[in-house]
């Protein structure tokens, strides 16, 4: 219960990636509700390839001295001993996040032996609820981070409702096999389909790069948005953040959204989603994506 306190918070609110200090700031000035502190955002590290780890602990404090807003840190999936050092830094939130290299092919990190609370990432409610399992007190969809380009945020959000959806038409007796078919306790099935939702906070995140994007998403559902390369890949930053802030609450007033979306100069280049995924799939052998 403590745990879910934090994501709770967040709801409605957008969530930015920073690597210094400075654009710490700016996020917060801009109305962020929490930043995620990481050495290099999503649309670099696809840049530089090679392992991408942990960031180093004294980028991580200095943006904790610098925000009085809660900071998100990053750690592999399935790297329990880099979340015990982020936890031990004090950091307010883990993201177990597929934007680092996998370490563990099996196995995600067993959240609930954390006091900090986790985010992870989820394509579908299958793997959401097996994170839910796991411990995670928020999800955020995976999208395609880094890219610019936010279609794979859109399917994995719709694919999720769709499949809440469909727990909510199934019987009692239906709903036992569904659990299996998605792999996932039949408790947290059955929550999803009296809520209607999810039972943790849902973001979006992967690929949002405009205050129409941060509109789309929360219009399909979602409690608030992780942007990454977004703002700080576009070219002209502070204007773009505080636009995309606007956004998360005025996502339904189309005429405000159009006040938000002009002047802001280039959204970041990105990269579109097909050949983004041809890359990605190339990245990982023996079948598994991420
Ligand atoms: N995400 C990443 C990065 C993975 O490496 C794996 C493991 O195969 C998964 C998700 C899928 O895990 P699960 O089937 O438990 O949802």
């Amino acid at each position: 219960k403590v745990k879910a306190g934090l994501a709770q918070m967040t709801k409605g609110g957008i969530i930015m990636d920073v690597t210094t200090a400075a654009e710490a700031r700016i996020a917060e000035e801009a109305g962020a509700c929490a930043v995620m502190a990481l050495e290099r955002v999503p649309a670099d590290i696809r840049r530089d390839g090679g392992v991408a780890r942990m960031s180093d602990p004294q980028m991580i404090k200095e943006i904790m001295s610098a925000v009085t807003i809660p900071v998100f840190a990053k750690a592999r999936v399935g790297h329990f001993a880099e979340a015990q050092i982020l936890e031990a830094l004090g950091v307010d939130m883990v993201d177990e996040s597929e934007v680092l290299t996998p370490s563990d092919e099996d196995n995600h990190i067993n959240k609930h032996a954390f006091t900090v609370p986790f985010v992870c990432g989820a394509r579908d409610l299958g793997e959401a609820l097996r994170r839910i399992a796991e411990g995670a007190a928020m999800i955020r969809t995976k999208g395609l981070a880094g890219t610019g380009d936010v279609a794979e945020a859109v399917r994995h959000q719709r694919m999720i409702n769709k499949q809440i959806k469909v727990a909510q038409a199934l019987d009692a007796d239906e709903l036992y096999s569904y659990a299996k078919e998605l792999r996932v306790p039949i408790d947290l099935l059955q929550k999803t389909a009296e809520l209607g939702r999810l039972p943790v906070v849902n973001f979006a995140a992967g690929g949002i790069a405009t205050p129409a994007d941060v509109s789309l998403m929360m219009q399909l559902g979602v409690d608030g948005v992780f942007v990454g390369s977004g703002i700080f890949k576009s070219s002209n930053p502070a204007p773009r953040a505080v636009a995309m802030a606007q956004a998360v609450t005025h996502y339904k007033d189309a005429k405000i959204l159009g006040e938000l979306s002009t002047n802001l100069g280039d959204a970041m280049i990105g990269e579109p989603r097909n050949e983004a995924i041809k890359k990605y799939v190339n990245n990982y052998t023996k079948g598994k994506t991420d």
